[in-house]
């Protein structure tokens, strides 16, 4: 199962302890990581295997939002810092649009990730 995560910046070490917190589910349920660039980044340095894409705001929010669409990721796991601006926020507004299109669980705090996850 294809799981896409991405974190703004102030929520880049969350995602990081959310993940090794987790790292038993993503072992036993065969899960693969996919990530904007950055989040990768911090994901691999922690010990992960994760497949990056372009930052989010190159295009890496779009490029997920394309697996989405494409039926590839089947949830996504969006660490937003709602205190900070982000020059792509339509990209961000396109990814959680398309999520709910294809009805894919999506996760855009820690809270709700933890109880996603623990559905799996
Ligand atoms: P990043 O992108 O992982 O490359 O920082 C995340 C985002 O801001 O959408």
């Amino acid at each position: 199962m294809e799981i896409a995560i991405i974190a703004h910046d102030g929520k880049k070490a969350e995602m990081v302890s959310f993940l090794m917190k987790h790292l038993d589910v993503l072992h036993n349920k065969n899960i693969e990581l996919v990530s904007t660039g950055t989040t990768g980044l911090h994901t691999e340095k922690a010990g992960l295997k994760v497949q990056r894409f372009h930052s989010g705001p190159y295009g890496g929010d779009a490029e997920i939002a394309a697996r989405v669409v494409q039926g590839l990721t089947k949830m996504v796991l969006f660490f937003r810092d709602p205190l900070d601006k982000h020059p792509h926020e339509p990209d961000v507004n396109m990814l959680l649009r398309l999520c709910d299109v294809h009805n894919i669980p999506l996760a855009t705090n820690p809270a709700t990730a933890e109880l996603l996850i623990k559905s799996l």
